[in-house]
């Protein structure tokens, strides 16, 4: 496997680095990314390759579960990621991404799962309430149901963690941000939205009708 990743950089500098090599230059320019893509460490999302963005557009943070601990944050990389993105960068976007067969939020939704995992049991406590929730639904009567349930609510709940940031509520106020919820099932390549408006998970294509801001 680390044969493959070697092989792998050296195919990347010969034959993508090497033949667009001032589209990379330029990258030393510094960056303006179009927007914060917050999503799941899971190795089967790859952000770029989902919204098929080059380097450059889109700057992450990564994590299990796709979570935001709420403001303030003691020495949390997360919120100063967030307000560096926000504050200095100026994204006029920020996505908060779940996605299917997630593991924390498996984790999440059965804590004894984690017990031999402290540092994992303590992060996935940031999505407890929103377990504790899903897991008293009695009409998600399936582990299937539960899980996507937990996922969608999860990512809304990222989503107010978002705006208890000082940064993110002052750009939102003033219009040059705005927040999304998304969840992405890989087995067949769907991105559902968040719609405030109904308080449920649709199409993007049907979430974004209105259109959407650049
Ligand atoms: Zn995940």
């Amino acid at each position: 496997m680390m044969e493959n990743l070697i092989a792998g950089i050296n195919r990347f500098q010969n034959k993508v680095h090497a033949p667009r090599s001032a589209e990379f230059e330029k990258l030393a320019d510094g960056q303006e990314p179009w927007a914060l893509f917050i999503t799941c460490s899971d190795s089967r999302i790859d952000p770029n390759l989902l919204t098929q963005t080059k380097p450059g557009e889109l700057f992450v943070i990564r994590n299990a579960g796709n979570m935001v601990p709420a403001f303030p944050t003691p020495g949390g990389g997360e919120g100063g990621t967030l307000e560096f993105a926000v504050a200095v960068l100026g994204v006029p976007h920020i996505i908060v991404c779940g996605h299917s067969d997630c593991g924390a939020m498996k984790a999440a939704l059965s804590p004894e799962a984690a017990a031999t995992m402290p540092s994992l049991k303590q992060w996935i406590e940031l999505t407890r309430e929103t377990a504790t929730e899903v897991n008293a639904r009695t009409d998600l009567a399936a582990q299937p149901e539960r899980l996507t349930a937990v996922t969608e609510r999860n990512v809304v709940a990222q989503l107010d963690n978002l705006r208890t940031y000082p940064c993110v509520t002052k750009a939102i106020a003033a219009g040059d941000l705005e927040l999304h919820g998304w969840v992405y099932d890989f087995t067949n390549g769907e991105v559902r939205a968040y719609a405030e408006s109904t308080g449920s998970f649709v199409p993007l294509a049907e979430a974004y009708q209105g259109g959407v801001r650049a």
